[in-house]
């Protein structure tokens, strides 16, 4: 497997984040992920449903959370 191929998948969550949040500012998006976590108590999925933050929708998305490996 080539650089290439390895560093492919994190520009891809990269693109997908900066397309979803509108921002690619990790600081950002991590406390937007505190807040629903915090306050909200769930997680928006990435294709826009709400779930449990760990939970995945009835579309097959993960919540944003789950998909980036922090619960
Ligand atoms: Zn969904």
């Amino acid at each position: 497997m080539s650089d290439i191929d390895r560093q492919a998948p994190r520009k891809r969550i990269g693109d997908e984040l900066r397309a979803y949040f509108g921002t690619s500012d990790m600081d950002e998006i991590l406390s937007i992920l505190q807040r629903w976590h915090d306050e909200d108590g769930g997680c928006e999925a990435t294709d826009g449903c709400w779930v449990e933050p760990d939970g995945t929708c009835p579309h097959g998305h993960p919540s944003w959370l789950r998909k980036l490996g922090l619960v």
